[in-house]
C-alpha cells in the first residue's frame, strides 16, 4: 500500500476510535438523563396520586355532610314521632325515618369504600416515595461514576483529536477533503474494505454497501497508490483496513 492509501487507512483508524469514544461519552450522559427521567416520571405519578386522593377526600367530606344531615333529620323525626297525634301521622313519620336510615346506611357504605380507596392510594404513594428515594440514590451513584468516566473519555478524546489532526496532516489535501465529506455522510465509516466473494474467484464486493467491485478496480488498488471509490456508495476502497496487522504480517 502506497503512502496516500496508507495515510487514509491511518486516518480512518483514528477517526473510528475517536467516534467510538465520543459515542461512549454520549452514552454515559444518556444513562444519567435516563435515570433523571425515571425519577421525574415517578414524581409525576406521585403528584397525580396525591391529586386523586384529594378528590376522593373531597367526595368523602361531601358524603359525611350528607350523612350528618340524615342523622339530624332522623333525630328531628324521632322527636316528631313522640308528638304524633294520629296513627297516620305516626306511620308517615316512621316512613320518613326509615327512608333516612336506608340513605344513611348507603352513605356509610360509600364512605367506607372511599376511606379504603384513600388508604390504598396512600399505600401506593408510600411505594412511589420509597422508589424515588432508591432511584435518587442510584442517580447520585451514577453521577459519581459518570463524572469520572466522562473525564476519562474526554481525556482520551482530546488525545485522539490530536492524533486525528496529525494523521490528517499526512493525507494530501484533495484526499483529505474527500475523506471529511464522506466521514460526514457515513458517520466516520469512510473506507470500505474490498471483500472477495465466496462462490466465484475474482468476484469482489464493497464492504460498505456489498455491491460488486470490478476486477479492474481491484487491480488498480493492488498496483497504484490512488483513491478508488465504490461506484455505488462512494466510499474509498481499500484492500486492508487494518494497518497494524499489515505492519506485523
Ligand atoms: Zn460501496
Amino acid at each position: 500500500m502506497g503512502p496516500i492509501l496508507s495515510s487514509l487507512v491511518e486516518l480512518q483508524a483514528v477517526e473510528t476510535e475517536l467516534r467510538r469514544k465520543q459515542q461512549r461519552l454520549k452514552q454515559t450522559q444518556q444513562v444519567l438523563v435516563k435515570q433523571q427521567q425515571q425519577i421525574t416520571q415517578l414524581q409525576e405519578a406521585l403528584k397525580a396520586k396525591h391529586e386523586e386522593i384529594k378528590l376522593v377526600r373531597m367526595q368523602h367530606d361531601k358524603l359525611e355532610l350528607e350523612l350528618k344531615v340524615r342523622e339530624e333529620d332522623i333525630s328531628k323525626y324521632r322527636v316528631a314521632l313522640n308528638t304524633a297525634r294520629t296513627n297516620k301521622d305516626y306511620s308517615a313519620i316512621l316512613t320518613q325515618i326509615n327512608t333516612r336510615k336506608a340513605d344513611k346506611s348507603k352513605l356509610e357504605d360509600q364512605i367506607i369504600s372511599l376511606l379504603n380507596q384513600i388508604e390504598t392510594d396512600q399505600g401506593v404513594c408510600g411505594e412511589i416515595e420509597a422508589d424515588i428515594e432508591v432511584q435518587t440514590q442510584k442517580l447520585q451513584e451514577i453521577n459519581q461514576n459518570v463524572s469520572s468516566k466522562q473525564q476519562k473519555f474526554q481525556e482520551e478524546i482530546d488525545k485522539l483529536s490530536k492524533q486525528q489532526a496529525a494523521a490528517a496532516s499526512q493525507v494530501p489535501d484533495k484526499e483529505r477533503s474527500l475523506f471529511s465529506r464522506l466521514a460526514e455522510r457515513y458517520e466516520g465509516e469512510v473506507l470500505a474494505e474490498v471483500t472477495k466473494e465466496g462462490k466465484r474467484k475474482n468476484e469482489h464486493s464493497c464492504g460498505g454497501c456489498y455491491m460488486q467491485i470490478t476486477l479492474e478496480s481491484v487491480n488498480a488498488l493492488m498496483t497504484k497508490d490512488e483513491v478508488v471509490i465504490c461506484p455505488n456508495c462512494g466510499r474509498i476502497l481499500v484492500l486492508d483496513k487494518n494497518p497494524k496487522q499489515e505492519a506485523t504480517a
